[in-house]
């Protein structure tokens, strides 16, 4: 029987409701648990695939195929439990689920209403797989008082009531703004937010208090006498300089214990925290550094690269430096000479992406890398740039180019180097797409087998003959062209099992250059780093050797 902790947020948005819930996960894994952590968003969009990288920053891609949010990226990086469909849901996936089986007459000429019929749409999300783990944590997107999120608020309260009363307990995250001018921590926004909970039946059991300045003891008695939570379950959160510093700040101010205490599990098991005390030690004792460019799209939004930026600075970890990187706009590329703003770096990465704008300075970014040596990491929309950059300018194929931006009925007509495949084999499967179907419908999505080539760079680097790597787009690398590049040096390490697929493109004659079809930074860990993300740090660091 599972135990549930719903996580939900109140004051503010953006007080890193997903990092504590991530951080919890894996202080409750140190103490000998299992853990599942699940997201439930009110927003009305099934998924966040649709969503631009700009509203909602990067889609998360689980093994078995879901378009996530990427809070489901937090949960993986801190806890390394793989995330399935069935733990991320928004209203519009409940609301879809409730109307299509009012279509199908499922509830027998019923009028339905939110509550029960959502509600219990909801509840069943909650409990999907629930005895597969000794926690689940939920997390509800959004903050206590939005209109959309009010039917996951009455879920969840419905949820506890049905189940036995210490199997449920609730933690709400708040915000102690501080008042410069009277040099005080205000506690009233934390009493109306819990008001409000209150006001829909939920009384938390544990409060996790954000705030930028020491949270004095006095304070902390007075939120827990007015919010009716014992003083031990008031938690202060402050502001740390890496999201890894999270576990082990958490488990300082108490949270895990105030956990266990909230589900009266005593004597609590001792944690095991190695692990962070080793990550910590990696971070603040970084014996140098490294430049990385990562040239996109997205550039103004971090969030829109969260998993690069993550998998990056695991490889720093990996070889004991600090990872610069500097965001570079691709269509600068377009306009101007790229050698002087890519010569400072000792490493570039161009990845995944969407669309037809600023692919030709991807193309001029491969192209730098190629002739001037230097690391080169191409991830998805990367490694589709890198292969149309060796056709154009070393196999001669002048107007190489990729479907997505040319269909070959407009005016300009392609050789299409990458193509819109229209079917593929996945274990027994065979798998369709048409340009008719839904927007997610159309893509490679989720875990994919690659068979990679003996002797190869990436099989070195991976240690192994097949790997498992999940995927996100619509365009392929078309393997009528393979010939003819890998006379030219351009090796195709790693394919499908049916060879019809290219997975990995790597120059033979370069220090270090590799395109990946798949998206390797969605399963990197900091206790885990991805193998090409911790080599491809590796190659960045011996090239600060050089210089
Ligand atoms: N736009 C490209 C495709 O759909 C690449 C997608 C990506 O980089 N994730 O194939």
């Amino acid at each position: 029987m599972a135990r549930f902790i719903f996580i939900t947020g109140g004051v503010v948005s953006s007080l890193g409701k997903g990092l504590a819930s991530a951080a919890l996960g894996t202080l409750l894994q140190a103490r000998g648990f299992t853990v599942r952590l699940r997201k439930l968003d009110p927003y009305l969009n099934v998924d966040p695939g649709t969503m631009s990288p700009f509203e909602h920053g990067e889609v998360f891609v689980t093994d078995d195929g879901a378009e996530t949010d990427l809070d489901l990226g937090h949960y993986e990086r801190f806890t390394g439990v793989s995330a399935r469909r069935a733990d991320s849901v928004s209203s519009g996936r409940i609301y879809s689920n409730v109307l299509e089986k009012e279509r199908r007459g499922e509830y027998l000429g019923k009028t339905i209403q939110v509550i029960p019929h959502v509600t219990d749409e909801i509840k069943r999300w909650i409990s999907t797989d629930e005895n597969e783990s000794d926690f689940m944590l939920c997390e509800i997107g959004g903050t206590v008082g939005d209109i959309e999120g009010l039917p996951f608020f009455e879920a969840i309260r419905q949820f506890a009531q049905d189940r036995p009363s210490e199997q449920c307990i609730f933690m709400h995250l708040t915000l102690l703004p501080f008042l410069s001018a009277s040099g005080e921590l205000k506690t009233k926004p934390t009493q109306h937010s819990v008001k409000e909970l209150r006001m829909i039946g939920l009384q938390p059991d544990i409060l996790v208090c954000r705030s930028e300045t020491k949270i004095p003891e006095k304070e902390r008695a007075k939120i827990a006498l007015f919010c009716n939570v014992r003083p031990d379950a008031v938690i202060p959160a402050y502001d740390l300089k890496s999201i890894y510093e999270a576990p082990m700040a958490y488990h300082e101010a108490g949270l895990d214990q105030a956990v266990l205490d909230a589900f009266r599990i005593n004597p609590a098991p001792k944690p095991n925290l190695d692990r962070w005390i080793d990550i910590e030690d990696r971070i603040h004792n970084a014996e140098g550094e490294v430049r990385v460019a990562i040239v996109g799209k997205y550039t103004l939004l971090e969030d829109a690269y969260k998993s690069i930026a993550e998998a990056l600075t695991h490889g720093g970890m990996a070889n004991r430096v600090r990872v610069n990187s500097d965001w570079i706009d691709a269509e600068i590329f377009e306009r101007e000479d790229p050698v002087p703003y890519l010569e400072p770096y000792q490493a570039i990465l161009v990845p995944g992406g969407f669309g037809e704008r600023g692919t030709e300075g991807k193309i001029k970014a491969a192209e730098f890398a190629r002739t001037h040596k230097v690391p080169y990491l191409g991830i998805c929309l990367g490694m589709q740039m890198a292969v149309i950059e060796a056709a154009r300018n070393l196999a001669g194929m002048k107007d190489a180019g990729s479907e997505e931006f040319d269909s070959g009925t407009g005016e300009k007509s392609i050789t299409p180097v990458v193509y819109h495949l229209k079917e593929w084999i996945r274990g027994n499967e065979k798998i369709e797409r048409s340009v008719t179907d839904d927007k997610g419908g159309t893509m490679r999505l989720g875990a994919y087998r690659a068979t990679l080539a003996k002797g190869t760079r990436v099989a070195g680097i991976y240690g192994s003959a097949s790997i498992d790597e999940r995927h996100r787009h619509r365009y392929e690398v078309n393997v009528r062209y393979r010939d003819a590049l890998e006379g030219l040096g351009l090796r195709f390490s790693g394919n499908s099992p049916d060879g019809r697929l290219p997975e990995i493109v790597e120059w033979t004659d370069h220090p270090w250059f590799i395109g990946v079809q798949f998206h390797p930074e969605l399963k990197s860990r900091p206790f885990a780093p991805h193998p090409l993300f911790a080599d491809f740090v590796r190659a960045a660091k011996e090239m600060s050797r050089l210089v």
